[in-house]
């Protein structure tokens, strides 16, 4: 059979890729079709014909899945944001669960029989909406010079308006209109990024979920005139904005770059406090950790890392924490480790915490965080984990009993998981928003002395196709 692009063709869903794209197949030919499910028959148009595969549209479902389901947010499919929110949520679960699982077998090189007896079962979410603690919506205009805020369509840099991502805060909406309103009244003009013309170019939104807490920050393309203020009738803009609950910070980041980084460095508070706070409890999601309850309280400003799920990341710590086993007496490495939330967590139970992170400016937080709440046993330092750690330890002589690491999605240096080899912590955990590369890193720690105790998928990002996932080697005596 030959296919053309633009062919028409019905197919079964048989498959998902790692990227949530529907697999089907006909004659062994496979079909990647973005917004299909698993389970579904799909009538696709060939958008391209490759030799060994082919790429298709959806153009109406057919026979639905069992697992598909009526989606929460109309502007899904061309968001994009949200690439399995026509999934049910336990399909999803599951879908993740075995995207740590495979990688592991095929990369990792584990055996299925070592996975079932070590893998715990995925940590899902009992609300999987409304979960993320920040938002940032671009601001554009639409055809009729209206402000609207909202999201890019595809790939795009032309914004869809929608003030009202299932994701996000339900205050999201709130505030994102009453800034629209203030700008269509005052004539505050949008960011128009072909001509590098126009003022507010994006909204961040930031929530304490635990302090109620509010930040909103304008990144605007300002000048300095002879205005004092950034914004037109900023006062406005104030009165209206403070008057949501919680609200406790409002600011603007000066932005004059011609390019795709949303945040300027310049700051400035215009309303409120610099800053608005916010507690993580590490709570028990096993039975056998009941200890250590403590809530650790960050502050943060526009640009501080911070995680977007807190719901989610009290889970994981508490269990990196539980998988670290630390009785008290251990010295512990947080290794890439940001704002040092997991290093001050270890800090509650362990000796000694030693914390290192590329970013200056989350380091400074870090070293804040760690001194409001009173935690002494624990030090920070700024650089590469691949230069650090190894100096630190030929040099300085310092021990570690425990090694964590959370690295980005490219996952550890080599020269880094060399060290901890050297130097042959009791305990390795590892904590990873990629388990294709977690999966390449385990298999050089597990040659080399180690061997898995524990792994656990938690779903820190519903309705996306992305999988934490956290897992503790122990050194084999
Ligand atoms: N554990 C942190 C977040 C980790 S995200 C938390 O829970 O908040 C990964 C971090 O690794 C980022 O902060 C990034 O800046 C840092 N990073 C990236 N490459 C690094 C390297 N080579 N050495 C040290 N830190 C690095």
């Amino acid at each position: 059979m030959v296919y053309e692009k633009n062919q028409l063709l019905t197919i079964d869903i048989t498959d998902m890729t790692a990227d949530g794209e529907g697999i089907g197949k006909t004659d062994g030919y496979p079909f990647f079709v973005k917004d299909t499910i698993i389970g579904d028959q799909v009538q696709i148009r060939i958008t391209r014909v490759k030799k060994n595969y082919a790429y298709g549209r959806l153009e109406k479902v057919v026979t639905p899945s069992p697992f598909r389901i009526e989606t929460k947010c109309p502007f899904h499919r061309q968001c994009g944001g949200c690439q399995i929110q026509a999934m049910s949520y336990q399909r999803q679960l599951q879908f993740k669960e075995s995207k740590v699982k495979n990688n592991l077998i095929r990369i990792g090189g584990f055996t299925p029989k070592l996975l079932d007896k070590v893998m715990e079962p995925i940590v899902g979410m009992e609300e999987p909406f409304y979960y993320r603690n920040k938002a940032l919506y671009p601001i554009g205009a639409d055809k009729e010079g209206n402000p609207v805020a909202g999201f890019y369509a595809g790939r795009t840099h032309s914004i869809i308006a929608n003030t009202d991502c299932s994701l996000g805060v339900k205050e999201n909406k709130e505030i994102l209109e009453k800034i629209l309103s203030y700008m269509k009244e005052n004539h505050v003009t949008a960011y128009d990024e072909a001509a590098g013309r126009g003022l507010v170019r994006h909204v961040l939104i930031r929530k304490g979920f635990q302090s109620g807490e509010i930040m909103v920050c304008l990144v605007i393309n300002f000048r300095a005139g002879k205005n004092t203020d950034f914004l037109p009738n900023q006062e406005k803009l104030i009165d209206s904005l403070s008057n949501v609950k919680g609200m406790t910070s409002i600011s603007v980041s000066i932005n004059r770059e011609r390019t795709n980084v949303v945040m300027g460095k310049e700051i400035h508070t215009i309303w409120g406090k610099d800053r608005i706070k916010d507690t993580i409890y590490v709570r028990s999601v096993e039975n056998d950790f009941a200890a250590a309850r403590r809530g650790i309280t960050f502050s943060i400003s526009p640009l501080s890392f911070y995680q977007v799920n807190p719901i989610q990341t009290e889970k994981l710590y508490s269990l990196a924490l539980s998988y670290a086993g630390i009785t008290g007496k251990e010295i512990v490495w947080d290794l890439y480790c940001g704002i040092g939330t997991i290093s001050l967590f270890l800090a509650s139970k362990a000796k000694q915490v030693y914390g290192v992170e590329i970013v200056p400016q989350a380091i400074e937080d870090a070293k804040r965080n760690a001194a409001q709440n009173g935690i002494e046993n624990v030090e920070f330092f700024v650089g590469s984990a691949e230069e650090v750690f190894p100096e630190k330890y030929e040099k300085d002589g310092i021990r570690a009993d425990v090694v964590v690491v959370d690295p980005p999605r490219k996952g550890c240096d080599r020269t880094c998981l060399d060290t901890v080899l050297k130097i042959g912590p009791d305990k390795i955990v590892y904590v990873s928003c990629d388990s294709a590369t977690l999966a390449r890193d385990l298999r050089i720690l597990c040659e080399d002395g180690y061997e898995i105790e524990r792994v656990r998928a938690v779903d820190m990002f519903p309705m996306t196709v992305h999988v934490e996932t956290i897992c503790c080697l122990s050194r084999i005596k």
